[in-house]
C-alpha cells in the first residue's frame, strides 16, 4: 500500500477538535482575534473576487456556497439554513469549508464550520457594533435564543462593553437555555416575557430569529434614537425580521450590497436604497455612527470573506498543535500522470 505524500495531507479539523481549539484559546478571546482578522481583510475589501453566495433553494430551507479569493488563497464555505429543522432535532445552521492554494489549486485545509460560523458571524456582528453603537452602550437585547445567542452575547461583551443582556425568545425553552449558558460568563442576564420588555433600556438590539417569512420581530415603534440594530436572523430571500418603517428611519450598513439587496432586511427596499458598505467604514472612506440620536442598522446576512479570514484564522491557530488529523483526501501519484498505475498497485 502507498502512503500519501506530506504535501498531499490535507490538515483536517473536526468538531471534537474545533471545541478543544477553542477551549484552548477561550471563546471570547478566540472571537475578538477573528474579529481582527475580519477587519484586517475589510481593509483589504478590493483584492478579493466577489460574488453573492451561490443558493439551492428548497421547500425546506436552503444550502449554499461561499466562496472567495485574494490571489493567493481560495475558500469557500458549504452551509444550509433549515428554520424547521430543530422541530425534529437537528440545527438549522450546519457548515463545513474548505481553504486552499490557489497557485497549485490543491487543498489546504478542511474543517467543521458550524461552530467556527458561529464565532465568525459574533465576530462580525461585535466587531460593526464597535463602529456604529454608541460608546457608552452597557445593555443588549437578544431576540431568538437559539444556537447563535450565547456567541453574540459574549461578543458584545469581549469587543463592545455589554455588561447586560436582555433575552427574548418565542420559546421559553431558549431563552432558559440561553440564561443557564450564560450563568458565570460576567454579564447580567435577563430573561423577558416580550420583545418590547426585552429592549427596555437596551442601546444595541440584535435580532437573531429563524423563520422562513417576512416576519415583524421589531415594530416602527419598538427603535428609539440613538439604538444599533444588529440584524443576523433575515438571511435569505422571503425571510426577514424588520418592519420596513424601521429601514426607512435608518441608516444601513452592509457587507456586500450585490447579495444583501437579495438576502437582507432591505429586500424589503427599492433597489437603489442608500446602503454604506462596512468596509468603507473601516478603511475611513465612509462615516459611522455620526451622532447619537441616530438610528445604525447592520444588516448582515454573512458574506464570504468573513469565512475566508476565519478559515485563514484556524489555519494558523492549528499550526504546530495536535488539533487537527492529517487527511488523505488527494490522491497524489509519485508520477502525476499516472493515476491508474497507482490505483493497480494498490490492489
Ligand atoms: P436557531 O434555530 O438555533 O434559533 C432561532 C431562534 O429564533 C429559536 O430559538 C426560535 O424559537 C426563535 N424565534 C423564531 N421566531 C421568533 C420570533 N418571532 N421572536 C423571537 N424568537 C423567535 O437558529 P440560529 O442558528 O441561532 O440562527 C438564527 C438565524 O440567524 C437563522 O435565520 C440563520 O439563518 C441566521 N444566521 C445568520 C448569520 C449571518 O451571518 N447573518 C449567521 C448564522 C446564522
Amino acid at each position: 500500500m502507498t502512503q500519501p505524500s506530506d504535501k498531499a495531507l490535507v490538515p483536517f479539523v473536526s468538531v471534537d477538535n474545533m471545541m478543544r481549539l477553542i477551549h484552548h484559546i477561550g471563546v471570547e478571546q478566540m472571537i475578538t482575534q477573528i474579529a481582527a482578522q475580519i477587519e484586517a481583510d475589510f481593509k483589504r475589501w478590493e483584492s478579493f473576487d466577489k460574488t453573492p453566495r451561490i443558493p439551492a433553494h428548497s421547500p425546506h430551507g436552503v444550502i449554499e456556497l461561499m466562496p472567495t479569493s485574494d490571489g493567493e488563497a481560495y475558500g469557500f464555505k458549504y452551509v444550509n439554513g433549515h428554520p424547521k429543522n430543530t422541530s425534529e432535532g437537528l440545527q438549522t445552521v450546519t457548515a463545513f469549508g474548505l481553504l486552499a492554494d490557489v497557485y497549485t489549486g490543491y487543498p489546504t485545509l478542511l474543517t467543521e464550520m458550524t461552530m467556527l460560523t458561529a464565532l465568525r458571524t459574533a465576530a462580525t456582528s461585535a466587531l460593526v457594533g464597535r463602529y456604529l453603537a454608541s460608546k457608552s452602550a452597557s445593555t443588549m437585547a437578544m431576540i431568538g435564543n437559539g444556537a447563535q445567542s450565547e456567541f453574540q452575547c459574549l461578543a458584545f461583551k469581549a469587543m463592545c462593553g455589554i455588561d447586560t443582556v436582555r433575552l427574548y425568545d418565542t420559546d421559553p425553552n431558549a431563552t432558559a437555555k440561553c440564561a443557564a449558558n450564560l450563568q458565570g460568563k460576567g454579564l447580567a442576564v435577563i430573561p423577558c416575557k416580550t420583545p418590547e420588555d426585552a429592549i427596555e433600556g437596551a442601546q444595541i438590539i440584535t435580532t437573531c430569529t429563524a423563520d422562513k417569512k417576512y416576519a415583524t420581530i421589531l415594530t416602527d415603534n419598538m427603535v428609539g434614537p440613538g439604538v444599533h440594530i444588529n440584524a443576523i436572523g433575515g438571511d435569505c430571500p422571503g425571510k426577514t425580521e424588520l418592519h420596513r418603517d424601521i429601514l426607512l428611519r435608518s441608516d444601513i450598513f452592509v457587507e456586500y450590497p450585490e447579495q444583501t439587496r437579495i438576502e437582507g432586511e432591505i429586500q424589503a427596499l427599492e433597489a437603489d436604497h442608500p446602503v454604506t458598505e462596512m468596509w468603507q467604514v473601516m478603511t475611513g472612506q465612509a462615516k459611522g455612527r455620526t451622532d447619537d440620536r441616530q438610528i445604525t442598522l447592520f444588516d448582515s446576512v454573512g458574506f464570504a470573506i468573513e469565512d475566508f479570514s476565519a478559515l485563514r484564522y484556524i489555519k494558523k491557530a492549528i499550526e504546530g498543535t495536535e488539533f487537527f488529523e492529517p487527511l488523505d483526501m488527494l490522491a497524489d501519484p509519485d508520477d502525476p500522470r499516472d493515476l491508474f498505475g497507482m490505483l493497480m498497485r494498490a490492489e
